[in-house]
């Protein structure tokens, strides 16, 4: 069975969110570790989290997705916000450490103008130094679109973070929005997409999936997610996902402009989809 799932709403705690999972035919989930648009974090709970592990294990759910704050840039240009993002991935993974074996997504970030060589070592040195205390936890960098100056848009920049950081802790969350837009034709040739990515990062980095189409055509460098069978991905790029043998046990998790049902329902159709 695939594990399939969404972003859910962190507010009422790690439990909470098993349980909305449940409700709508979830087995994983994707949550913000804070306010995905500034920097405050809720305060640990650290019951919530333990009565939240033993649900996941009693109902087989795979790894959950976290996700981390969109204004967390590691290769900012000031070095005093650059220096308050790498505190917040530190103490991001810390916290993570209450859902151990889970995964922790992030934007690697935008190099402002400082040059995709500079963001990259900014990147690199910030997740050197969160990953030393070895948190149970491994770090996942999502593939983006391309959008203004952002890093890891190629599977090459993914593959020299992971170069840099040289732990293997670090994975890929692959994007399926982002990379159409960033100019991978997921859509006329989801086989050789990924055989480049094996080729270049290489398939055993690959750890988990965010499963969006997009409002814009190819390679647009846009990044606005749209609904599944809605936009330019198309219900047959999803079906060859949910489907293909690389990628079919990678936790899936939707980040569609959807509310709970809306979810609920795409999370059925993507397991209809699955043969
Ligand atoms: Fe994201
Ligand atoms: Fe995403
Ligand atoms: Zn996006």
């Amino acid at each position: 069975m695939n594990y399939i799932g969404c972003h859910l709403s962190a507010s009422a705690g790690y439990a909470e969110m098993v349980k909305t999972a449940l409700n709508i035919g979830a087995n994983t989930f994707a949550f913000f570790t804070r306010n995905p648009r500034g920097s405050k974090a809720k305060q640990e709970d650290p019951q919530d989290a333990a009565r939240a592990v033993a649900m996941m294990e009693e109902n087989h759910f795979g790894p959950l997705v976290a996700h981390g704050a969109y204004t967390m840039n590691l290769c900012t240009k000031d070095p005093e916000a650059r220096a308050f993002a790498a505190d917040i991935l530190c103490d991001d993974l810390r916290r993570m450490a209450a859902l151990p074996g889970n995964f922790y997504n992030f934007h690697p970030g935008s190099h402002v103008g400082q040059g995709t060589e500079a963001g990259i070592d900014y990147i690199a040195s910030a997740l050197k130094k969160a990953l030393e205390p070895g948190y149970p936890v491994k770090v996942l960098l999502e593939s983006m679109a391309g959008k203004g100056s952002e890093v890891g848009a190629s599977f090459q920049e993914l593959r020299d973070i992971i170069d840099a950081v040289g732990s293997d802790n670090v994975g890929v969350c692959l994007d399926t929005c982002h990379i159409y837009d960033g100019g991978y034709d997921i859509v006329g040739d989801l086989d050789g997409v990924l055989q480049e990515f094996d080729r270049v990062v290489g398939l055993d980095r690959l750890c988990a999936l965010h499963v969006n189409d997009s409002k814009n055509p190819f390679a647009s460098h846009k990044d606005r997610h749209e609904c599944l069978g809605q936009g330019s991905l198309g219900i047959e790029t999803f079906r060859a996902i949910v489907n293909h043998p690389a990628l079919r046990d990678k936790p899936m998790i939707l980040e569609t402009p959807n509310e709970l049902p809306g979810y609920q329902k795409e999370i059925a159709l993507l397991r209809t989809l699955a043969e």
